[in-house]
This record gives structure tokens, sequence and C-alpha cells, in this order.
């Protein structure tokens, strides 16, 4: 933690740098890029039976995309309007009515014919719904009812037998902290929520290794740094407003380096419509690009670091910092011997990456005096995720680039929610202020004056898979309580989801729209409860962003839906409903309330009491984490951990791969073709020297396939590594394994590896295969 506080916003220069535009045409006309002008305009159009509401939202509230963090429309890092069209795409789900009557009356095959964007924009779910098993047509019940049905069956229950899921789109801290101080007052650990599918492992890994699992650093330390490298992270993509930041940043003269199987488009060039100058020219971001393999990261680092070692053999200090190093860090000589045992042939096939490549990356950050980390899903969604942040924390650790200005470790968020709901405790390994260990679980029991159960809560994948456990198993899932969430389009391999979401007796989904998940079957019922925005809510909710920034969104003046309700007042609800005889231990009935007993539960964020307007916001753990390079952990020092060269399960034959977003937020989509490539969504991308040796052409028909599922596509060739494919998420889902998690941080599994064939081919061989193994049966027959 660290004494030094952030200074607020900076300007960005006045005076154009023609050295930094992407093209001498005006608007990149003829490019292919977001049309941000066209878009906004259809946003205002979308919402023009609210437009002095919407306008109240983005001028008054906390945006509820993505976790790049900002109030109205200013942030902390630069002055001017902060804003962007994932902002606006995500404004009508605040602005739009109730569905109308005629479609909640609609037979459940009709509604499970409809994607979930189309779902999304029917508009609000506005009073409770009830489907029991074997009915055709959800009915209206009584939020009293619904509330009654739910404890009956949470009290017939052992607790290990629920769980609760808390998504991390536009929910605020206050909800977060009660739902996980609820699921703790009846007596379950089964609380999990979004960030296990995307930023728990940079949590994990940076907790093992400088003791605090949040970004180190500020977005004002991209600005004049050395280096800012993005790791596995588009942010230009999911968090827009990052693209103006690195504007700056390159004004300052900072080296932009991107890593990434594809060559990105939209970290090459960008045009940030909120610049003049780059609106209209556009901006270079990359200085340097390095397309590593699928899950070839840990190599690549690997290879930077024995190539450091290889200069500190010819030259002491001249590529590690051994002031910072020998006073603050542990580990040296171990991962020196992990890391040099590694020969650079086998660095070089894992990573995909050429030996004077790694030796460039490596000199260059030896020479540099700062750098940023930045990173997000293509480091963390792995079987191996938490190493591969680990990692991360090595090269800095060993270079110094920590707790001070200009440096540090950032794993962006693509959620607003994302940050704050493991700091609340809605998470089966975290309290409130720490970890489930004794000291804090003693602790956090003090504050809210009930005894937490002690054994280990199961993350989301395995409550979804305790669904098909025995019925006589202790553990198996007979209750689910979603607060938002659709695990059919965003968990591995949908069929097995949907068996699962299946065969759970009560299935709860509070919400503010359906989606598609709302629509399987359960044992006994399906309940929906509308929720209210983080707009709507009386006494407003906090969010904290990437950089740790807790900001204060009020309720804000407009319409209100029927019978949508704030959720944590739900979930007080609920729990005084199953215990009554304890309901004064969880009496919550201000979202005051809570904010001070967040500040009492959660020292970081002692402050949060104090949020009570529109733009207030502070920041826990001041500037820097590790201020001085004292890191949070028993010893004051920072870990370097040693990793294993993970397996890469490629057979011959095979390519890795990956899931991409497009045009969407998470997994909302908004648009079938990428803009910034033209991909649609079922395009497969390939390299076209690839395609070639298949003798497949630009635009075939494709089909890829591999034990876990097949996948029907069209191919589009563009500049990812070769032996790498990527298709879009959560369209490619069926390709990922179901049930392989990262040993520490139970990520999912987003990879995998399989083959690809012309369509034509494919369909071919299949019945070519057939026949042989007939004519092979036959023969046997015969002899
Ligand atoms: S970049 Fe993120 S925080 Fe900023 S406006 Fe866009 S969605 Fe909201």
């Amino acid at each position: 933690m660290g004494e030094t506080k952030h200074t607020g916003p900076i300007k960005l220069p006045k005076k154009p740098d023609p050295a930094l535009w992407a093209s001498k045409v005006p608007f990149g006309l003829g490019k292919i890029k977001p049309h941000h002008i066209r878009d906004t305009m259809k946003v205002v159009w979308e919402n023009k039976d609210n437009l002095p509401y919407a306008t109240r939202i983005l001028t008054q509230g906390v945006c509820d995309g993505c976790a790049l963090g900002v109030s109205g429309l200013y942030d902390q890092t630069l002055t001017g309007p902060h804003v962007c069209t994932t902002r606006l795409n995500v404004l009508r789900l605040n602005t739009m009515s109730a569905i109308e009557e005629r479609v909640l009356n609609m037979d459940i095959e009709d509604l499970r014919k409809m994607s979930s964007t189309e779902l999304r924009k029917l508009g609000r779910i506005p009073y409770p719904l009830i489907r029991k098993a074997g009915e055709r047509k959800f009915s209206r019940i009584s939020w009293n009812d619904a509330l009654g049905k739910i404890a009956d069956k949470m009290r017939e229950l052992d607790p290990k037998r629920y769980a609760f899921y808390t998504t991390s789109r536009g929910i605020t801290n206050e909800v977060y902290y009660t739902v996980g101080k609820v699921a703790r007052f009846l007596g379950t650990n089964n609380i999990d929520n979004a960030s296990r599918i995307c930023h728990s492992p940079s949590k994990t890994a940076l907790n093992r290794s400088i003791g605090v699992g949040a970004s180190t650093c500020n977005y004002k330390d991209w600005i004049g740094t050395d280096v800012l490298i993005f790791w596995g992270s588009v942010a230009a993509n999911n968090q827009p407003v990052s693209t103006k930041y690195m504007y700056a940043a390159k004004r300052k003269g900072t080296k932009i380096i991107i890593i990434n199987p594809y060559h990105e488009p939209a970290m090459d060039n960008y045009w940030v419509p909120s610049i003049a100058e780059s609106a209209l020219f556009g901006t270079k971001i990359a200085d340097d690009v390095y397309q590593v393999n699928i899950g070839g990261d840990i190599a690549f680092m690997h290879g930077i670091m024995k190539h450091w070692f290889e200069m500190e053999e010819m030259a002491h200090g001249s590529a590690i910092d051994h002031d910072f190093v020998s006073q603050h860090v542990n580990g040296l000589e171990e991962l020196r011997e992990k890391v040099t045992a590694y020969d650079w042939d086998q660095l070089v096939t894992s990573s995909g990456i050429q030996k004077h490549q790694m030796i460039e990356l490596a000199e260059l950050l030896a020479k540099s005096k700062s750098a940023v980390f930045v990173w997000s899903m293509g480091l963390t969604q792995h079987r191996f995720g938490t190493d591969n942040i680990s990692q991360v924390a090595n090269l800095a650790l060993l270079r110094g680039f920590l707790g001070r200005e200009h440096c540090g470790l950032m794993p962006i968020r693509g959620h607003s929610g994302v940050q704050g709901s493991g700091e609340m405790g809605a998470d089966p390994f975290v309290l409130p202020g720490g970890g489930m260990g004794k000291g804090n679980r003693e602790r956090v029991e003090k504050v809210w004056g009930f005894d937490i159960p002690e054994w280990q809560g199961d993350i989301v994948g395995v409550s979804l898979e305790n669904a098909l456990l025995p019925e006589e198993h202790e553990r198996k899932l007979d209750l689910y309580y979603l607060s938002g969430g659709n695990f059919l389009e965003t968990m591995p391999d949908p069929d097995f989801v949907k068996q699962c979401l299946e065969n759970i007796d009560i299935r709860v989904h509070q919400d503010i729209i359906f989606n598609t998940s709302t629509f399987a079957d359960a044992r006994e019922a399906v309940i929906v409860l509308p929720a209210m925005t983080r707009y709507e809510q009386p006494g407003g909710g906090t969010s904290t962003s990437t950089e740790r920034m807790v900001y204060f969104s009020p309720e804000i003046k407009g319409p209100r839906i029927e019978e949508a309700r704030m959720e944590w007042e739900i979930y007080v609800d609920l729990a005084r409903r199953v215990k009554p005889d304890q309901q004064h231990l969880i009496d919550f009935n201000t979202a005051d309330e809570i904010r001070a007993e967040i500040a009492k539960a959660a020292p970081n964020y002692d402050g949060i009491q104090h949020l009570k307007n529109r733009g207030d916001v502070f920041q826990w753990g001041g500037a820097w984490l590790c201020e001085d390079g004292l890191c949070p952990t028993p010893d004051g020092n920072g870990n370097l951990i040693t990793v294993e060269l993970p397996e890469l399960r490629k057979p011959e034959g095979h390519f890795y791969v990956t899931t991409r977003r497009g045009k969407q937020f998470n997994s909302m989509i908004y648009g079938e073709k990428d803009p910034f490539n033209d991909a649609d969504r079922y395009d497969v991308l390939m390299n076209e020297a690839d395609g070639a040796e298949l003798g497949i052409k630009e635009g075939d028909a494709i089909v890829v396939y591999n034990q876990h599922g097949t996948f029907h596509g069209r191919a589009k060739f563009v500049a990812v590594k070769r032996g790498n494919i990527e298709a879009h998420w959560p369209e490619g889902n069926m390709l990922i394994p179901k049930g392989v998690y990262e040993e520490f941080a139970g990520i999912p599994e987003y990879n995998a590896a399989a083959i690809v064939e012309k369509a034509e081919t494919y369909f071919a061989q299949k019945d070519t295969k057939y026949v042989e193994k007939r004519v092979e049966e036959l023969e046997v027959d015969i002899s």
C-alpha cells in the first residue's frame, strides 16, 4: 500500500503531432474501422423515448460498462470528456421500458427461439415470474410468494446444496457485500462471481507474488512510462477510452508493445473520436507486435528472463535491478536456476517467438527505466493462467518496475463489477478484507456477529457440475440463485451446461432482462425476479475501477420499472425469511448503512462511508501499491515464483484454438461484423499460409472440430500466428473442454487443439471413413 495520493487528471497537449498519424486521408476513409458518429446516432435513436433520462445517466452516473471507470463524463486520468460506444450501447438496458405482457405470456418454445440479442431488446422484466416443471408459460407471482418459495426450499436444504452467483455487469459493491454476507449468514460458502471466468488468476497470482490482488498503478502511469506492454489484451476494443490514454502516452514518447497471437488491428491504429487530430488522421498505437502462440506466453517470458540472466553473466547489473531485488524480493536464485535450465529451442517452440525477438524485447526492457504491464483474458483464460500472471510479476520484480511512478502491474478489467465483487467477499475464497483463513474469518465474524462456515465453497463451474451429482451426495446442487449471468453463453460446452441447469430443483434468475439461460427447464421451478439497475437504487451505489478508484453513482431521477427492487434489499429480505429468529444480524435498511459496514469489514475500503454525492470518489491503497518496494506480504517482500513450461496439447495436424471478442461487450453482442477487421461472428481467423496448406481459400466453408465439439464457419485470413486460429466467443465455445479448471484460481480452460478442414472435404471424408470402416469390418468377418 502507498502513502502517495493520486494527483488527478492531466491535460492533453494542444498541438498535433503528425508523426503519430495513422493515415493522411481524413477520417480513415476507405479503411476498415469503427464508425463512432454513426454508432452514436444509432444509440440516440434507440433511446429516443427516454432521452432526458439517458442524458442524466451519462452525465451523473458511473459507467456500468467496463471497469476503466468514469463518473458522469469525467475520469481521473485526463481532463476532457470520457465516453465510448460500449457505454452508449449498454445505455438502452437502463432506459427501456418493461417487456410487453404478450411476450411474457408466450409459449416457452417460442421464447427459446430468440437469441440473447433479441431477448435483450424485449425490455425489462416487470415483475416476479414463475414457471413450474411441465408448464409451458411463465406466470406472475407476488414478491411475497416468490421469496417465500425460495426461503422454504432453503430451509429444507443443507446449505451445501445451494449456491449463489453474481454477474459483474452493473452490480454495485453494496450488492456484492450484502450477498456475500447473506450467503455466509445462511450457512453457505457456495458463492462465486463472474471474475472466476476472467481475472481470478490475476488476483491469485498477484496475491502470491506481491501480497495484493489488484492493479498496483494508475492509467496515468501509462503516460510517460518508457514501455507500456499490452499482453493478451485488446484494450482498444474492450476498454475503448483506454486508447485516449494510449494517445497521451505516445505523445510523451512511451513505446507501446503488443503481445498477442493475432496482430489485432484495433491495437495497431485507432481513430480516437474525442481527440480532433486522432479522429481525423488516426493514431499509430503499436510500436512493436509479438505474435505469440496461444499458450506460449510462459515460454516467451522465460526467454526474456533467460536473456537477462545471460546479460548478467556478461555484466552485473546490466538487466536486473539488484538494489530493488536485494532489498525487496525473494527467490532470485531459484528463479535463475529454473529459467536458465530451459534451452532456447524449447522456448522458441513453445512460444512461437524467435530467439532474436525474445532478446530484442529483453534488451528493450533491460534498458528501460520504467514499464507498465497490462494484461487481460489472453493471459488469464488458460489452465495455467495463474502461472502466466506470476511470470509477468517476475518480470516486474526483477526490473524493479513496481511501487513507483510509471511502473506497475495492471490486470485491466472488462466489467464494472469485476474488481469489487471479489473485494466485497462474493467469492468462495474471499471475505471482505482478505481470505477465508482463520485470522480474517474471525475478524469478519466479529463485525458480522455470527459464525462463518469453515468448509470450502465451490467455484461456479463446480457448482454447476454439482447439479449432476447423485441425489444422496451432500453437495448435490438443488437451488441456484443467480444474479445476472448466462452460463449457456459464457461457460465451455453449452450442451453440458444446459443439462446442469435443468437438473436443479429451483433456479432463481434475478436480473433486469431475460437471457437464453432463463428459459432452461428446472426440476421444480424457475423463478425470475426483477432487479433495479444501479441508477435506480435509492441511496445510490459504488463500483471499483481497475485502478482501485471507488466511484459513487447516485440514484438518478427517471422512469421506474413496476416491481423491480434493489438487489441488496432482496437478499436481506430473503435472509430474514430463511432465518427469522436471527434477522437482527442482517438488518440493512439503507445503502449508507451498508457502506458504513464495508468500511469496517474491509479496511482498504475505509473511506467508502463518506461517498454520498455525485462525483464522490476515492482510491484505495493510494496511487501505488507496494510503494517503495514494500509489499503487503508477511515479510514485506515480493516473491519470484518459479513456473513450469506448460505442456501444450497440440497433436500433429491440429491448430491451437482460442476464442475472441468482436463487436460485443463481454457476452452481449452488438453487431454481426467486427468493425476492426470486418469478420463476422462465424468467421474463423486463420493465417493464409495455413489455409493454403489445407487447400482452403478465403471465405471457404470450413469445419473446426475436436473431441469436444464441431464448429461450422468460414475461413477469414488475417495476421494470426501460424498454427493458431481464433473463433468468436461465445459461438466457438463448443470447442472448449468442460471441467478443466486452472489449479489455483479455478478459471475454466478456454483453449483447445482442433482440426480444421474444408467443409466439403470434412463431409466427404466422413463418408469415406465410414465406408472404409465397414469394409474393414467385413474383411474381419470373412476371415
Ligand atoms: S471505456 Fe469503459 S468506463 Fe469508459 S465509457 Fe467506455 S465502457 Fe465506460
